[in-house]
């Protein structure tokens, strides 16, 4: 097993655990995505207009977890297939500070800031 693999698997394994404490974050906060209306009696001291807030705010919270289960997903995809490291638009090598920063990125920088293609 070269350097390269050991790494990927490690890798691997924290991109699993990000995933895991994604799917349970959004489990333990379901209940402050639910409805206001449907939860009036167990809204206690907070208003009807904090209780929304929350709500709002929850949801927010809730689509960009969705958002980074689906990079997280991907990029584990990547590395199972073999593609990991390399830019999904034009297939050059992502520079490794640029995968430092964010693992979980799928396009060089190059792609990203949308000087190409
Ligand atoms: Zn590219």
């Amino acid at each position: 097993m070269t350097d390269a693999s050991q790494d990927l698997s490690a890798l691997r394994a924290s991109l699993v655990a990000r995933l895991e404490g994604l799917r349970a974050a959004s489990e333990t906060t379901a209940e402050n995505r639910r409805p206001v209306e449907l939860d009036q009696t167990s809204v206690g001291r907070l208003s009807r207009m904090d209780a929304m807030q929350v709500q709002a705010m929850a949801l927010a919270t809730e689509r960009r977890r969705h958002e980074e289960v689906r990079r997280v997903e991907a990029a584990i995809k990547r590395i199972d297939e073999g593609e990991y490291g390399y830019c999904i638009a034009c297939g050059e090598e992502i520079a490794a500070k640029r995968l430092e920063v964010d693992p979980t990125v799928a396009t060089c920088i190059v792609c990203a800031s949308g000087a190409r293609g």
